[in-house]
């Protein structure tokens, strides 16, 4: 019910483009390896503590890979100890300093984001791939339209998708005319349509992995709906490979954002999938109130699985047939559980809260337990 939808539902296929696949840390990018969810610190880096909670709170939230800022000396002296409680891999944000780029190196980032065309001569460029080199580091090139080079802004007249695809090129040269091929690319910008169009162009020019994002998105609701507009139409062409939303909100929000995202897509599956429906005059219990308390008193579930909530039986026994555990609205008060698909039991509305969230722990143990099982034979 959770996992098979794809092999017999072929409109919901996705068929990623083919990738090669690099590793960021013990992730793996690209290839067939699971689209990762990406985030950014937004703690001053050398304040270690707050930085350490951001990533670790990022990381409960689904994270695989946390980037995090490294402007300066006393940045790259933070990142060692930050890399050191941290339970995901870290990406380094460098621009311009190639010493911070060795240093980040050095100090145990899995990923350096840097520009190879940016940081100055062929010798220091050399020197930042070397450094990567020796301490399994990968790259991550990050063009952007709001920084593009200016002979290519001279060239183009204005940021195209046209001269964000040939800037990404040219870092790309640079890379493996140094003989490092562990690298992935993004080239993001603001305007949905641009961006998508800059990752067509790239997707078609490279086999490298792609980083997806929408840069400077907006806020919470308006940068989720950018950003699943533009990371949406990506995916669903099968282009991408790891994906940020950025939002001017809470790294945890990005993480929640970006799942959802995957999940709407069935591209990656974490924790419950609830359905519920908008509610009308003929629910049967409140259901907006009750989805609110349920989608805080789930979010321990890691397991994949479905539940729905829906108001009355208009659509509720349909709902249910296809989800884990499933709650109609009824009358006098009380609706119906469905387990498996499967009309099981009545429940009073006000103890229906817990009730549910009884029965979903319990049926991700048992998905979790059958898991394991299938991992052991
Ligand atoms: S399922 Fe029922 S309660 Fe929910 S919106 Fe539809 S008709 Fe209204």
């Amino acid at each position: 019910m959770h996992d098979t939808l794809h092999s017999i539902r072929p409109w919901r296929q996705i068929d990623r483009r083919k990738s090669r696949r690099i590793m960021v840390g013990d992730v793996p990018v690209g290839g067939d390896a699971p689209i990762s969810v990406q985030t950014m610190t937004n703690t001053l880096t050398t304040d270690v503590p707050a930085t350490i909670a951001q990533v670790q709170a990022a990381a409960e939230a689904g994270a695989d890979i946390v980037r995090v800022s490294v402007p300066d000396e006393a940045s790259s002296k933070a990142l060692r100890e930050i890399v050191r409680e941290s339970p995901v891999p870290l990406v380094a944000d460098i621009h311009f300093h190639y010493r911070r780029g060795i240093e980040a190196a050095e100090a145990g980032a899995a990923c350096l984001r840097i520009n190879p065309g940016n940081i100055g001569s062929p010798d220091r460029v050399k020197e930042v791939i070397q450094a990567a080199r020796d301490h399994q580091c990968s790259i991550r090139i990050g063009v952007n339209a709001g920084s593009l080079e200016k002979h290519l802004l001279e060239k183009y007249g204005e940021p195209t998708p046209d001269a964000m695809i040939e800037s990404g090129l040219d870092h790309i040269r640079i890379l493996q005319d140094n003989d490092f091929h562990e690298f992935k690319i993004s080239c993001k910008a603001s305007d949905v349509f641009m961006a998508a169009a800059a990752y067509q162009g790239l997707a078609e020019a490279t086999d490298a992995p792609i980083h997806l994002g929408i840069t400077e998105a907006g806020g919470l609701t308006s940068g989720t709906i950018k950003s699943a507009i533009g990371l949406g139409n990506l995916l669903w062409m099968g282009i991408g490979d790891t994906v940020r939303v950025s939002l001017s909100a809470d790294p945890v929000e990005e993480v929640k954002v970006g799942y959802e995202i995957l999940k709407s897509l069935g591209l990656r599956h974490r924790g419950v999938n609830i359905i519920s429906c908008p509610s009308c005059a003929r629910q049967g219990f409140d259901v907006i109130k009750t989805v609110e308390k349920l989608e805080t008193r789930l979010e321990h579930i890691k397991t994949p699985m479905s539940l729905s909530i829906i108001g009355c039986v208009v659509n509720g026994p349909g709902e249910a047939l296809m989800t884990d555990v499933g709650f109609t609205g009824g009358g006098n008060g009380s609706g119906m559980v469905y387990l498996a698909g499967k009309q099981s039991h009545k429940m009073s509305n006000d103890q229906m809260i817990d009730h549910i969230v009884e029965q979903v722990e319990k049926r991700a143990a048992e998905i979790e337990a059958e898991g394991a099982q299938a991992a052991a034979e």
